[in-house]
């Protein structure tokens, strides 16, 4: 407030300053231009005269020609006594040097004489130094005016020539000559007093354009160049002008005088600027004091209201703290440094029942009950010596012997030095709440009915157990009891029977275990037992045999002789080295056995069969996860006719390009999802795979069929018509007639009806089907019978081992002469090497598939293998051989 109070007053005065000083400025111009205006029109003036004072002079003295003039015309020529007669001109008209006459142009008479003699006789006319106004007298018949010149015998002179004109014969006149007057410009000047503008302080020229140079030519005043900023008076002469320019010789204005305008100007700001400073100073000067005065007063009076205020706090704080200290509903004592009670209130004397007086100089070891460990106040003390506060809960004992439960807090009372004057003692009773707690857990740990350990404290147990039981190197059973037919007394009796057994039952079953063991209520009619120390695995048989009779023996309630049984499901730890909560799940599924099994008995749970349902599982969740990853491959094996030596189509065969453990045959991974969805999902992807390769095939001009595996889940698919559609319409360049649907004989075709009903379906959209490994099914015939199928292929195992095993190679045989009877083509799998090949011929299959004409391969190795298998002179020998006869078209 202060500070912009200063800051206004700066301003302002800083304003005035300012304008003051543009106002004095706009004055000063102001006046100055009157100034300069003024001195101009006075100068002009004086010019003026000057100017008219030569004009004058040079006029009268120039009249002197036309008097002579008039002599001469007078005298028709002839002018008596001239010296006589200029004498008496020349002191008429003033300012004249001579006076001369030059009939026909040609000076024959001057007067004075003396000193002009060089003149007599001069043509003014034939002169070409003087002619010029000579001839424009003549032309213009009027006086004409020459120079000023030097004239030779020093000084500046102007001449004056009047032509003059007698009358002629016919009366026109005629020319005569001239009349002539020399003026002096010295004496012109003198005469018109042009001096005197010196003398008042002007400085002049008076000057003419000379009229062949057309140079100014200064005649009179000051010489040079022409002045700064004169006024100018031009001034008539005959035939001509010239001009007076006047100036000041200080010029039109003075510096001394800008200066000291400005200086008053400055300083007529800088007073104004201070007056108003000054004036308004005052009141903020006034202001500022008053203010400082007014806070030194607020200060004072807030310091003493703070300290009113201090002391009326430490008045109340005082009444509060004896009030506290009274009234408390917590037990306070307070003792001096070592220990000493000095004063206790009222709810201490309630809660130990000790009187003030019957402790007053007591120790409170007094109240100690005993069941706190030296090591507990040790720990207390330090606690105090080191932070000066202790609190934690403490048992002590009542004046009436009771022990009871106190939350207690001490604080040491220290002086200013830091030495510890005094401890208060705080505590409240929290016997019941201790209490409350207390019944609380066991609400929290145990069932209400039967008064067994709950789920809660079974989970805590087990835990420990299993810790002891790894300890020490034996193991332990978990139990899971369910009752049979604990529901059908429930709903024949009422609950209150029910309750009524189950808390007869656990008591039973109790009696059955031995120290140690854990009886447990989870629930309804389930019960959880845990046998530890098992010495042996089949430790627990006979605890199992005593929980079975103790369940099944009739209990009596009010008059009912009521019967039950349970079923027990059973796992051992560390056999089943699995974590509590799933030892408890494991019992559970063995119990559900035992259940599933007819009930009143028990199931040990299977660890082998469990971790290979696992196995199963997880491989199951790789394969799900391989086939999202794209790491299936398919791989062909070549379908060749021996005869023709000819490629005539592939057999797509799956395989797993597995990042850890390489490439894997279908048997690593397909017997794992043989029941599973995704085994379809598979097989749909080998579909479209196949597919997609073989339009690619066409599309490069190879004309083979694919043949694709297709699982018996698959076919059995309600949709497998529909689905198979789907793909082959997204496959539309790929010609259904080449492709084909191999179908494992051995395959538990379930149902041979709806399998064959698939099969024509599917047939119809013009794929062509093929019955696998024929000949290894129990029921060929039965099949060939009903399965509307194109090919039979004949099974590895029969074709392999035909060289060497006369039974193969019948059946080899009958396949072919079966396949031959009901019109079905017929293939060889299995064809290991042209030695096959050779026995195939003989039996008249040309068809064949086998390692010995090649292994599968990926499809961009297909024609590389071709031209290799062309070339090869073991096959190429086999065809040659084969009877023409024989030869079937395709
Ligand atoms: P498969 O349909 O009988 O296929 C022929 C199997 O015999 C192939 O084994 C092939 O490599 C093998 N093999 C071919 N020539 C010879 C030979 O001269 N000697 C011997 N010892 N074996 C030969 P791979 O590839 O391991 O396939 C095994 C089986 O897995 C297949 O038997 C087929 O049932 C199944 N499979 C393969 N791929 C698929 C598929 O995409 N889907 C389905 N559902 N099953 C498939
Ligand atoms: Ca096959
Ligand atoms: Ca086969």
């Amino acid at each position: 407030m202060k500070r912009n109070g200063n800051l206004h007053v700066w301003l302002l005065a800083a304003l005035v300053f300012c304008a003051t000083l543009v106002v004095g400025g706009l004055l000063r111009g102001q006046v100055e231009k009157n100034h300069l205006l003024e001195s101009r029109s006075v100068a002009k003036n004086l010019a003026h005269a000057s100017a008219h004072a030569i004009e004058e002079r040079l006029g009268r003295s120039l009249s002197a020609t036309y008097a002579l003039a008039a002599v001469v015309a007078q005298g028709n020529g002839r002018v008596d006594d001239f010296d006589a007669l200029c004498r008496q001109l020349i002191l008429t008209f003033g300012g004249i040097s001579n006076l001369q006459l030059a009939p026909g142009g040609v000076v024959a008479a001057i007067s004075p004489l003396a000193g002009n003699e060089k003149a007599m006789g001069h043509n003014l006319l034939e002169d070409n130094a003087r002619n010029k106004e000579a001839r424009l007298a003549l032309a213009t018949h009027k006086l004409t005016l020459a120079g000023p010149f030097e004239l030779v015998q020093g000084g500046l002179a102007v001449v004056g020539r009047l032509p003059v004109y007698l009358p002629g014969k016919a009366g026109a006149p005629s020319f005569w000559g001239f009349t002539t007057a020399l003026v002096l410009i010295p004496d012109l000047l003198q005469s018109s007093q042009l001096n005197r503008l010196g003398e008042q302080g002007y400085r002049y020229q008076l000057w003419r354009i000379h009229p062949d140079t057309r140079q100014r030519q200064i005649i009179a005043g000051l010489p040079g160049p022409a002045l700064e900023a004169p006024v100018d008076t031009t001034l008539e002469v005959p035939i001509g002008s010239w001009t007076l320019s006047v100036e000041p010789v200080q010029g039109w204005s003075s510096p001394a005088d800008s200066a000291w305008s400005l200086l008053a100007c400055v300083s007529m700001a800088a007073l104004l600027a201070l007056l108003t400073h000054t004036l308004l100073m005052q009141p903020v000067r006034l202001r500022r004091q008053v203010a400082l005065r007014t806070q030194e007063l607020e200060q004072a009076n807030a310091q003493l209201a703070g300290e009113i205020e201090e002391r009326r706090k430490a008045e109340e704080s005082q009444r509060l703290a004896a009030n506290v200290f009274t009234f408390a509903r917590e037990a306070i004592s307070i003792t001096d440094a070592q220990g000493t009670i000095i004063d206790v209130n009222a709810a201490f004397s309630r809660i130990t029942g000790y009187e003030r007086a019957e402790v007053l100089g007591k120790n409170p070891r007094m109240l100690q009950s005993g069941r706190q460990s030296r090591a507990y106040y040790q720990a207390m003390w330090r606690s105090l010596t080191d932070s000066g506060y202790w609190a934690g809960e403490i048992w002590n004992r009542r004046k009436n012997g009771e022990v009871f439960a106190e939350l207690l807090t001490i604080s040491a009372v220290k002086n200013a030095e830091g030495v510890t004057q005094n401890y208060v003692a705080l505590f409240t009773d929290i016997t019941p709440m201790k209490e409350q707690q207390k019944q609380l857990e066991h609400i929290a740990h145990y069932d209400a009915l039967t008064d067994l350990p709950n789920r809660t404290l079974l989970a805590d147990r087990l835990q420990q157990a299993m810790a002891q039981t790894q300890r020490r190197g034996q193991s332990l059973a978990v139990a899971y009891l369910d009752l049979d037919g604990f529901k059908t007394v429930n709903d024949t009796h009422g609950h209150a029977v029910g309750d009524e057994l189950l808390v007869a039952l656990a008591a039973r079953l109790m009696a059955t275990l031995r120290e140690g063991d854990t009886l447990s209520r989870i629930g309804g009619d389930e019960f959880v037992a845990i046998l530890v120390d098992l010495e042996s695995v089949s430790a627990h048989e006979t605890v199992l045999l005593r929980l079975l009779e103790a369940a099944s023996t009739p209990v009596k309630i009010k008059g009912l002789s009521l019967q039950v049984s349970v079923s027990i499901g059973l796992t051992l730890y560390p056999q089943d080295n699995v974590s509590a909560d799933q030892l408890m799940r494991h019992a559970d599924q063995a119990m559900y056995i035992a259940k599933q099994g007819g009930k009143n008995r028990y199931h040990l749970f299977d660890v082998i069969q469990d971790s290979a349902v696992k196995t199963h599982r997880e491989q199951l969740a790789q394969i799900r996860a391989a086939l999202h990853k794209g790491e299936f491959v398919l791989y062909y094996q070549p379908k060749v006719d021996l005869q023709l030596g000819r490629l005539v189509g592939v057999e797509a065969l799956i395989r797993w390009q597995s990042p850890q453990a390489g490439l894997q045959l279908p048997g690593a991974f397909l017997p794992a999802i043989e029941n599973d969805i995704t085994a379809i999902d598979l097989g749909e992807w080998v579909i479209a795979q196949a597919l997609h390769q073989l339009s690619e095939w066409h599309a490069a001009g190879l004309q083979i069929s694919v043949s694709v595996n297709i699982g018996a889940r698959q076919l059995q698919q309600a949709n497998f018509k529909h689905r198979l559609a789907r793909l082959m319409h997204l496959h539309l360049k790929v010609d259904p007639t080449y492709v084909e649907l191999e179908i494992l004989e051995t395959s538990a075709l379930e149902d041979i009806e709806q399998a064959s009903q698939a099969i024509r379906d599917c047939r119809a959209l013009g794929v062509r089907f093929a019955l696998d490994d024929f000949g290894t099914g129990y029921s060929s015939l039965t099949y060939l019978k009903h399965l509307p199928v194109e090919v039979l292929k004949i099974d590895s195992s029969f074709v392999s081992d035909m060289l060497d095993d006369p039974d193969d190679l019948s059946i080899v045989r009958g396949v072919v002469s079966l396949a031959e009877a009901f019109g079905r083509e017929v293939i060889a799998e299995g064809v290991e090497s042209v030695a096959h090949g050779q026995a195939l011929r003989q039996l008249g299959c040309r068809m064949a598939q086998g390692f010995g004409i090649a292994r599968p391969m990926p499809a961009a190795e297909l024609l590389a293998w071709q031209l290799r298998w062309d070339a090869d002179p073991g096959w190429r020998a086999l065809r040659q051989e084969w009877p023409v006869s024989q030869a079937a078209p395709l």
